[in-house]
Order: C-alpha cells, then structure tokens, then sequence
C-alpha cells in the first residue's frame, strides 16, 4: 500500500459524482482512508429460512412460500403496487412491491419463492414490503453471510458505501502494519490490513470478532498512550492559581437542607487539598446518578470565585447546561452568595447575547462561565480561568477536556461521571485523573420500583401517570423517534404527545421535547417543566444526563429494548430524585428473549455497578454491534467492559513502549506516532443532542 491510495479522493473513485461526494463528506469522509475507518453499523445475517408461523415483527426473516389466489397490480398516482399473499404450510404472509415492474413475470401464483424481508404486522396479519427474492440454491450458498450494514445519510445507499469500499480494497493491496509485532504475537491479534478488512467484510462471524478485537485494541492503545503524554506534561505543571477555602462555601453547605454525605464530605476534601496543593488539580468525581455531584462542582466553582479567579462548568447538552445555570441562579439568590456571578454560553444564543457573553467573560466581569462546547470556541478569551469543571465527562472526550482547561495557565480539572467502571479500569482510562468516588445516594431516597411490561400495559401506565399528577406529581415519557416515519414500530415523540392530550384529562399539562426544537424553545420547555406548568414530559434522550427535577416521580419508556443498559439506567435517574417515591416503566414492545432478559436487569437493579456487569454477562461477543451502549467512554469498536482484558493489556503496553521510548522517536515506532497524530482519540460532540 502507498499512501497515496489513502490520500485519494473518493470522489476519483469510479462511479462516484459530485454528489455522491458530498454525502460521504457529511459522513466525514473525504479520502479513502476515512471510508476505510468508516465501519458498518451492524451486519445482515443470511440466517436460516423460518416457517412462516416463526417470523416475529419488527425483524428481517426468509421464509420459503408459494404464491396463493390472485396476484394484485394497481397504480395509485405515480405508484405502481404489485401485492399479493404467499403460503407455506405454517400460515401466510402479505407482500408487496412498489414500482417493480422488472418483477411481473417471476410473481406467479403457484410459483414459490424464498422471500427476505422486514416483518410487520399490520392487523392480523404478518406484511413483508419490498422483500428481496431467491432461488433456494442461491439462498443455501448465502445462509451464515454477513453483509455490513453503514451508517447512512439520506441519499446515501448501503449499496454506494459497499462498491466504494470494494473498489478501495482493489485499489490499496495490503495495509501496513503499524503496531509492534511482539505485542500481536503475544495477544494473538490479527494484522491490521486483514482486520481492517473482516471488519468490512467478514468471511464469518469468528473472523468479525478477531477484527473487532484487534481494531479494538488499536483504540485502546492508541487512546492510553495519549492519555499517557498528557499525564507526562501535567506532572510538571505547578499549582499557580493556589486556591484557600472560603467563607461562601462554608455558608452554602450550612445553609442547604441537606447535609453532604459522607462521601460528597471526602470528595470535597480532596478537591479542597487539590487546589491549595503544589501540583495542578486533575481530578475525577465518579459518582452514580443521583448521588448529588452537583453541589461539589458548586463548592468548586465558589472556591475560585472567591480566589479572584473564574471557573467554567461545561455540560454536555444545552438542555442541562441551561438548567445548571437556572438552578445556581437560584442558588445564588436564596443563598446570598453574592460573589459568584454565573453566565451562560452556548451555541442557543442569539449572535448579540453571545458576543455580550463573550465581553462579560473576555473583561472578567463573570467567574462562573456554564455551557456546552461553545465554551471551547476559538472566539472566547477567558480573563483568568483557573478552575473547569466537565460535567457528565463521559460524553466528551479527553480532547475537548484539555481544550477547556488550555483556555487558561494551569487549570484546575476537575471531572464529574456517573459511569459505573470498576476501580481498575477507571485508574487506565482517566489515567490522568486522580480518582474521587461517591459511593453512597442521599439518605431519604426510596427505591425506584421497576416494571417491564408489554404494549397492553399502557392504559394502566396512563391511569398510573394520571393518578400521580393528580398527586402533584410530574412523569416523563421517553419515546426513540422525533417524528412518525422514520422507523416503523417505533413511537415517535410528536404523535405520542397528541395521544396522550387525548388520553388524558384535559387539565393535566402535556408538552413534547426533542433535539429538533430550537434552542429558546428546549429551554422553555424545560423551565415550565422545572416550575410545574407541565406535567407530564415527552421527550426524546435529550434528557438522558443530568436533568433534575426533584419532584419528578414517573419515567415510562417506550421501546426499551432500543436502548442500551447504561442508558436506560441514566434515563430512570431522571426520577427518584427526591423525597416522593418514584417508578419506572419499561414497555417493552419485541417478542424476543434476549431483549426480556436485559430489560430484567433493569427490573431487578437499581445500582449502575451491578447493571453494567450483569449487561456484560449476557451479552455475547456479537453483541456488541447491536446494541451500542450511548456515549459510555465512547470507543468505536472496543467496548470497556467487554474487552477489559484488552484495556488492561492495552496499559501495561502503553507503559513498555514509553520506558524505552517516551517521544516515540525510534524508527519502530514511526508509524505509531503517525497515526497518534491523526486519529483523535476517542471524541463525540454531543452538544447538539
Ligand atoms: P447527580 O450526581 O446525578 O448529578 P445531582 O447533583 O443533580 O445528582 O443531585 C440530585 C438531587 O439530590 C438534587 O436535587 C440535589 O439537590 C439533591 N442532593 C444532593 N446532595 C444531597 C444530599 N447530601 N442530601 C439530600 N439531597 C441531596
Ligand atoms: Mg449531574
């Protein structure tokens, strides 16, 4: 392989327009090297023919069926629909086509087909729409195949991404190897041109998982040797922003109507020594949802405050960021905390607010700067900041960290993640983050209660959230889609609200949230929400982190088995936030076992700990392309839990390669330090949620 072929345009490849190029470039793909990286999103199993009574809605079957009664051509507009019903022994199942003349002569009653398609049901009745066709040898040669599936934008077809990805295969040969041999050897990896490859194009399932391991390990290594070159930089960086405690901290938590648990209590006090220590505080605060990381982020940025120096608290989402700054506001007022002066920034604002917010921040007329990533913007000068917090850490990465914390001289870091990663793994992979963990919810706090229930539960459920706003109480229900369409079987956030006014009384407030509102409407919504004036919230994840709303006591969530364990654990905390016992429902609309079984784990646990081993447990090693767990360290391939074994190898290799070689200037490791510079390690912007 040269370079150059990596280089390469896509665009130069055959076949692809201008218009095919630019739909690879909002993918992010412009050479062929970034389609290589470009990885499926799951693979089509070629699985083995069913009976027609065994298919099961919502999944892509083969059934083997003769073609029964009379066969339908109709128009219907621009449309033409071929359908007609097709038998086996077991029962029958609706098909249609749509603008399939090339079909009319092989669709003959008494003729049987193999037919492979999405199920639906629509009434009684199972439907296949568009299923692709075969002959029974042809399927018997496919049976146990993998065919990736990509990520795809609209315009984009699976079939475009698979012939560039062929041609490029052609076009490079074989791919260096840019990884110490002995580490391969001695882990039994396979080489990356032929991992990169089977991760494309699997000759089976065992070959896929070889692949994802080794690409797996790649991101492991690749991502602790970067950790490690910061760490190395952040040994020598003496504390010149020393913090003393003061008197405002020490009011607030004599004032707040609670007392700090033990373990907020120890995590404070490490914060504390931290910043009036000799070296510069990187610290990370792991606490579960709930367990109030919070408040310790606010003793914090109170303790710069009243230093003299400013300190920026960066959220993942609008959403929150937007509700941290309302809820210190708050704070500040009830409280009197008069030396902290809290603005916010994010990309919601309006082009005048922001360049105000940028003044105020740039002349150091505020010292408490909340937002998302546009607090990393180029355009923000900070006047003195010597103090960032990163709220939800595991949804940004190592990069967007150290950029907030370059905006001033030897910033305090400190970190806050709920993500339950045992000891062990949490020291290597914030290797360069001293480690504070809150292991212990507020006193008071009861249990959520848990149930997983089927579609024919949710009149009771609406009863149930009807019952609890008449309490005063508030719910949310989260649904996977904004709108109706894009995915069949899934509920979708703007029908569901309408169905619910209906279903509800009248005076009971009803309102919807999704990632597509504007900015100034999100926050609207969610400051009626926090002040009561809704009662009951449908929302896409947007809410997922961080939102707090005490007085919140039902979360219900449709399709659960969409969703990841991690997720799911981090949407239920949404509620049990208070004083008022909480529930949470989990509808669960697939038939299968698999999905039963991870939701019962939902069912059984309300601890994140236990909830991310028991996922592990069950799940097998193809799993892990299905459902991805969202935005946990968000490795592309590797999976922290899954792979520990790998994390772990992945550190002690870290460590042997820097003690021969602490700048990776040996030729061996050119390669390396290449590629070092040019993947960016695991980063995902989730601001725009
Ligand atoms: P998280 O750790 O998920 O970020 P929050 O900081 O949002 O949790 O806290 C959740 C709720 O618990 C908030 O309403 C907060 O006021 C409350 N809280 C925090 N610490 C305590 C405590 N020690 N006792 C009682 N309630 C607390
Ligand atoms: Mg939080």
């Amino acid at each position: 392989m040269g370079k150059n072929e990596l280089n390469e345009l896509v665009i130069n490849l055959k076949g692809i327009g201008e218009k095919t190029s630019k739909l690879f470039e909002k993918c992010g793909v412009r050479t062929c090297g970034d389609l290589l990286s470009y990885y499926p999103r799951t693979y089509d199993q070629y699985g083995p023919v069913v009976p027609a009574d065994q298919v099961r809605a919502g999944e892509i079957n083969a059934v083997r069926l003769t073609i029964i009664g009379t066969v339908s051509r109709k128009r219907v507009r621009n449309l033409s629909i071929i359908s007609f019903e097709a038998a086996d022994q077991t029962g029958k199942i609706k098909i249609a086509y749509f603008n399939a003349p090339y079909l009319f002569n092989s669709i003959k009653a008494g003729t049987t087909h193999i037919f492979r398609g999405m199920v639906q049901k629509k009434g009684s009745f199972f439907t296949m729409d568009q299923p692709k066709m075969y002959k029974n040898e042809e399927y018997a040669s496919m049976i146990g195949t993998l065919m990736p599936r990509y990520p795809l934008v609209k315009g984009l077809t699976n079939n475009v991404v698979i012939k560039s990805m062929e041609q490029t295969f052609k076009n490079i040969g074989t791919l260096d190897e840019y990884m110490p041999q002995d580490i391969l050897d001695r882990l039994g990896l396979m080489s990356y041109s032929e991992a990169v490859r089977n991760i494309h194009f699997p000759k089976n399932s065992t070959k896929l998982e070889e692949a994802r391991r080794r690409l797996a390990y790649d991101e492991f290594l690749l991502f602790v040797l970067k950790l490690r070159m910061v760490k190395m930089l952040q040994e020598e960086a003496v504390n010149t922003c020393p913090m003393i405690e003061v008197a405002e901290t020490a009011r607030l938590l004599e004032k707040l109507p609670y007392k700090l648990t033990n373990a907020q209590m120890s995590a404070w006090e490490d914060i504390k020594s931290d910043l009036s220590g000799k070296g510069v505080m990187n610290r990370l605060i792991q606490g579960d949802v709930g367990s109030g990381k919070t408040v310790i982020a606010l003793l914090a940025l109170l303790t710069a405050a009243g230093n003299g120096y400013q300190g920026a608290l960066m959220a993942p989402t609008e959403v929150l960021a937007a509700q941290h700054f309302e809820s210190f506001k708050t704070i500040i007022s009830e409280y009197g905390l008069k030396n902290l002066k809290p603005v916010l920034l994010t990309g919601a604002l309006s082009a005048k607010e922001k360049k105000e917010a940028h003044r105020l921040i740039s002349e150091g007329e505020v010292n408490c700067i909340i937002g998302t990533n546009a607090l990393i913007q180029e355009k923000v000068n900070y006047k003195n900041l010597a103090l960032v917090v990163t709220d939800e850490q595991h949804r940004f990465g190592v990069r967007q960290r150290e950029a907030l914390a370059g905006k001033g001289l030897n910033t305090h870091v400190l970190a806050m993640s709920a993500t339950p990663i045992p000891r062990t793994l949490a020291i290597i992979l914030y290797g360069d983050l001293h480690i504070s963990i809150i292991n212990e919810l507020p006193g008071g706090r009861l249990p959520i209660k848990n149930c997983v229930v089927g579609t024919e539960y949710r009149n009771t459920a609406y009863k149930f959230i009807k019952d609890q706003v008449e309490a005063g109480r508030q719910a949310y229900v989260i649904c996977p889609m904004i709108e109706e369409g894009e995915m069949d079987g899934v509920e979708n956030v703007t029908d569901y609200t309408e169905m619910l006014k209906s279903v509800l009384p009248g005076n009971i407030q009803v309102a919807m949230l999704h990632g597509k509102m504007k900015p100034t409407q999100k926050d609207e919504i969610m400051e009626a929400f926090a002040r009561k004036d809704i009662d009951v919230l449908v929302s896409t994840t947007v809410i997922e982190v961080g939102i707090n709303v005490p007085n919140a006591t039902v979360m219900m969530i449709e399709n659960a088995e969409r969703f990841g364990l991690s997720q799911l654990h981090q949407l239920r905390g949404r509620v049990g936030r208070g004083k008022y016992q909480s529930y949470c429902i989990f509808i669960n609309t697939s038939a299968s076992k698999e999905a039963a079984a991870r939701l019962d784990i939902m069912n059984k646990s309300n601890d994140g700990f236990k909830i991310a081993e028991e996922d592990l447990n069950q799940r097998g090693p193809g799993d892990l392309f299905g459902v991805r767990q969202s935005g946990e360290l968000n490795f592309r391939l590797g999976d922290i839990y899954h792979d520990s074994d790998l994390v772990k190898e992945s550190a002690m290799d870290a460590d042997r390669i820097l003690g021969v070689d602490p700048e990776l200037t040996l030729p061996q490791h050119s390669v390396l330090r290449e590629t070092l510079a040019t993947k960016s390690a695991n980063s995902v912007d989730f601001a725009t949620l």
